[in-house]
């Protein structure tokens, strides 16, 4: 019988997931991947002084990042980081060697067409994928055919900004947390950061070093713990903008002369074609099955939607799932069956208080029961894996740590002992 063929989109944490997994189902695999080497996110870009699209540099990652999650829960399911790296909350850099030991590990690079962008997938009426694809050396396009997709590209790449009245009229300079670098460009400057998410608070922390004043405006119930920043004020939002500030919903005012929005980011699929029948509202990628496969054309499966998760793991067993599926091992539910499935979600969310900007996110409720994630759960009863309990574990000790403890909560080193326990060190 002739094997398989799947095709690959982007070999950042999830692609190499995806390419991995399906080698090891025996099927015929090509992965594409746009840029020159392996990693996505986790790839530093220095940003060209002419960008005309935000879009058009990948990677959002900034000088001196840190993870905010351990290494010891960033792993793949069989493969995680080697004990030789110490600490716990590693570097960028750590992380992408990381990857190139998964790479290397199962010969993966081999499989890899660097310097090629997907730039339209077709459904045809044979139930096979027509892939055009563009040689981003030569400049020349060709189109291949496949029977099942990854779609694997990343989604902290479009900004999301809020809609503040008085944006237009605002003076000074505004970037989105996308294209931070690194704080020196901030000193002896007033700035506003919007949004206290990690990356809100990484960046409050960084710029508030060497900035004159940083506002931080946030509307989380909790106010998170500042304190240990110089010149750092809490603000709530921004009712609107002026020339030279913005006046905050409290009534008081400030003037700056950057923002920084660090206000998320939105799915976006730029090469999928409408006939792929997947549609992006109020950032909700649907009509998707367990938040992966396209109930209209379950032959292709979108990779790393979920947020708050652990992202590694998630992926990993996202794409086991999937590959009982694409193989032919496990049969799919009926479109009618799955349509249900994802309405029910949807309810179950609705009843939690969240929003359709919620659609894709695993929170805390959803994830533990017994120190168990609820979502892993579904996928590991197809998929034959699961995470460990020490993995969710850790997790729970880790969760929402950089609002209250960002100061401290990197100084500690975790060590797994089984798959049960682990062990906490206080390091420095
Ligand atoms: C600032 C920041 C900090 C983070 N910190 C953590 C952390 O501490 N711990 C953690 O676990 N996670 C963290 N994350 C989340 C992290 O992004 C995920 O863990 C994971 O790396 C995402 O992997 P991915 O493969 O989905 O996407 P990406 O890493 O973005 O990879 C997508 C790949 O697809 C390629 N691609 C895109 N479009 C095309 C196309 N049309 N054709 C061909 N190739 C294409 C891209 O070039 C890229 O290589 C962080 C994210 C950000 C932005």
């Amino acid at each position: 019988m002739k094997s398989i063929s799947v095709c690959v989109i982007g070999a950042g944490t999830a692609g190499l997931a995806a390419l991995k997994n399906s080698l090891e189902h025996q099927l015929n695999v090509v992965c594409y991947e746009q840029s020159k080497q392996i990693g996505g996110t986790w790839v530093y870009e220095d940003l060209s002084p002419n960008i005309e699209d935000e879009c058009e540099i990948h990677s959002s990652m900034y000088q001196g990042l840190r993870t905010n999650l351990p290494k010891e829960v960033m792993g793949y399911l069989d493969f995680p980081y080697p004990e030789s790296m110490a600490d716990s909350f590693v570097s960028s850099h750590d992380v992408l060697s990381f990857l190139y030991l998964y790479a290397e590990h199962f010969d993966l690079q081999k499989h890899i067409k660097f310097q090629h962008e997907v730039i339209r997938v077709l459904p045809r009426t044979n139930g096979r994928w027509e892939v055009h694809v563009k040689n981003r050396l030569t400049g020349k396009c060709f189109v291949e055919m496949f029977d099942r997709i990854f779609v694997c590209n990343g989604h902290y790449t479009k900004p999301q900004y809020p809609r503040i009245e008085g944006m237009e009229i605002y003076q000074g300079c505004s970037i989105h947390s996308h294209l931070y670098r690194e704080p020196y460009k901030f000193e002896g400057e007033d700035v506003l950061i919007i949004g206290a998410g990690p990356s809100g608070m990484d960046l409050t922390n960084q710029i508030s070093k060497t900035a004159k004043r940083v506002f931080l405006s946030h509307h989380l119930k909790e106010a998170p713990r500042t304190d240990f920043m110089p010149r750092v004020t809490q603000k709530p939002d921004v009712q609107r903008f002026t020339e030279s500030g913005a006046i905050f919903k409290d009534g008081s005012q400030e003037t700056f002369s950057f923002v920084i929005f660090c206000t998320g980011y939105q799915y976006s699929f730029p090469f999928l074609s409408t006939d792929c029948g997947i549609f992006v509202a109020n950032n909700h990628v649907q009509p998707l099955y367990k938040h992966t496969i396209n109930i209209n054309f379950p032959t292709m499966a979108i990779i790393g939607l979920p947020f708050m998760v652990l992202p590694t793991q998630c992926f990993d067993l996202q794409v086991r799932f999937v590959l009982k599926f694409f193989s032919n091992e496990q049969k799919l539910p009926t479109q009618e069956e799955m349509m249900d499935a994802l309405h029910e979600d949807m309810q179950e969310r609705k009843e939690r208080g969240l929003t359709e900007r919620d659609a894709h996110k695993m929170g805390e409720k959803q994830w533990f029961v017994l120190f168990q994630f609820v979502y892993y759960q579904e996928l590991s009863k197809i998929a034959g894996h699961n995470v460990k309990p020490v993995i969710a574990k850790i997790m729970k000790d880790c969760s929402k740590k950089y609002i209250f403890e960002l100061e401290t909560y990197r100084q500690y080193q975790f060590k797994v002992l089984d798959d049960e326990n682990f062990l906490k060190i206080h390091v420095k």
